[in-house]
């Protein structure tokens, strides 16, 4: 059961899916900034697209998690596993955010500029955060928004509103009781198995959609923002800030994650980025790590071959909590928000950028600009002006396009640390 879905010619035609999948991002980008009315009209393919996605993330978080944590026979397994999980998600996202303290530091984008604040708009999602509420709404979510943590009180409610922290936790516990009942259990893990193949073909054959999808929301996301002539001269007055982001997330995708892979995951970088194709550039294109966690898996399993265990029960968990690229984008973001104002952080401050970052990422969801609302977290603590975010307004949605795929990235590379480290026999078909 434990087979890869992929026949070995999938391998070429996964490379012309990627070329028209790169394709569709260009043309995306040519039809929406120079004929934006087109781009708009583009953009119900993206809707399609977007809502097949997010179709098929429940069923896909819940039956990965409960067949992969089944597969773990001993159950003390489970908690070393959940450890070494936690701990690369805990130490990478920490790296990022220090990465892109170093880089704000040395190019100082925020210095010498005068730029005007935009209106904050929907005041009240950046109300609620300090760091003891995010962790409590992390726990036990947020009942005025109906919103649930990780220790959450209504499964249906939490599939319906896609909160994915609760359904990962009760398909951790649900697994596990699964494969403590032994023999018993053996039919209902072999069904639900089969259940979670046919959700990962389903993938499959979207992955087919995802040129025209890609195409739709790419266009139509340049075309809101007023397509090339309005938000070339926006790019432009941010554009050493946005630099210094997207240098730090180079640095951290391509260096630290890409040395990590061939290290700790004896993997090939290029191989593995070869398989990760689909999914990093959907995630460039939906901004979206949940809705991306299908083209993951798909990623991560079928192509470059992690166990299904272990790509199960790191990569749900990671879309939600492990955001490395979030993580440096906040870092960069605050005290850029402090060189602006001409606000002098100390080192121990920028610490505590450097962990409520972290912090930040974690709580952030899965879907587009979330890190800009839980940025008020990082502000707060270390007293910088709330009104700071909406300078980074209008750029945001492109730079959250980066930092998304290198989420997914962080996701991917740690499903094949992690099993190196869990000591699993590695597959036969692996190329180092
Ligand atoms: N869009 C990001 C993600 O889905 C989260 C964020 O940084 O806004 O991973």
């Amino acid at each position: 059961m434990d087979k890869p879905l992929t026949k070995p010619k999938a391998s070429k035609e996964s490379l012309i899916l990627l070329i028209a999948i790169i394709s569709a991002i260009v043309l995306g980008f040519i039809l929406g900034g120079f004929f934006p009315s087109i781009g708009i009209k583009l953009e119900i393919f993206g809707q399609i697209f977007l809502n097949i996605l997010m179709l098929l993330v429940v069923p896909i978080v819940v039956l990965s998690m409960i067949v992969g944590i089944s597969r773990i026979q001993n159950l003390s397994q489970l908690g070393t596993l959940g450890s070494k999980t936690l701990a690369y998600y805990l130490i990478t996202t920490a790296v990022a955010a220090s990465i892109g303290i170093v880089l704000v530091n040395l190019i100082q984008p925020g210095i010498n500029q005068t730029i005007s604040v935009n209106e904050l708009p929907n005041q009240t999602e950046f109300i609620t955060t300090d760091i003891s509420t995010a962790l409590r709404e992390l726990l036990v979510g947020n009942p005025e928004k109906e919103q649930q943590g990780l220790i959450g009180y209504n499964l249906f409610l939490a599939m319906e509103k896609m909160d994915i922290l609760p359904l990962i936790l009760f398909s951790i516990f649900f697994g596990a009781a699964l494969s403590s009942l032994g023999k018993k259990a053996k039919k209902s893990i072999q069904i639900l198995s089969v259940m979670n193949d046919a959700i990962l073909k389903l993938v499959h054959w979207v992955m087919y959609l995802a040129p025209i999808g890609i195409l739709g929301l790419v266009a139509a996301r340049i075309a809101h923002s007023g397509g090339f002539k309005a938000f070339i001269p926006e790019l432009l007055s941010l554009g050493l800030y946005a630099l210094t982001v997207l240098l730090g997330l180079a640095l951290h995708g391509f260096l630290f994650l890409s040395l990590l892979l061939r290290i700790l995951g004896k993997r090939s970088i290029s191989t593995y980025l070869k398989g990760m194709g689909t999914a990093l550039l959907n995630a460039f294109s939906t901004a979206s790590s949940t809705a991306t966690l299908p083209l993951t898996l798909q990623g991560v399993h079928e192509e470059n071959k992690v166990s299904e265990k272990i790509s199960n029960f790191v990569l749900p968990l990671g879309a939600t909590i492990n955001m490395d690229g979030t993580a440096l984008y906040e870092a960069v973001a605050a005290i850029f928000i402090a060189q602006l104002y001409g606000i002098e952080l100390t080192w121990i401050q920028q610490i505590i950028v450097i962990l409520t970052a972290t912090l930040a990422a974690i709580g952030a969801a899965g879907i587009p600009e979330a890190g800009l609302v839980t940025m008020v977290i990082v502000l707060r603590a270390v007293n910088l002006p709330i009104e700071g975010i909406g300078l980074l307004l209008s750029i945001d949605w492109l730079l959250d396009r980066f930092r998304t795929s290198i989420n997914v990235w962080g996701d991917s590379v740690g499903a094949a640390v992690v099993e190196k480290w869990d000591a699993e026999k590695p597959p036969k078909n692996k190329e180092i």
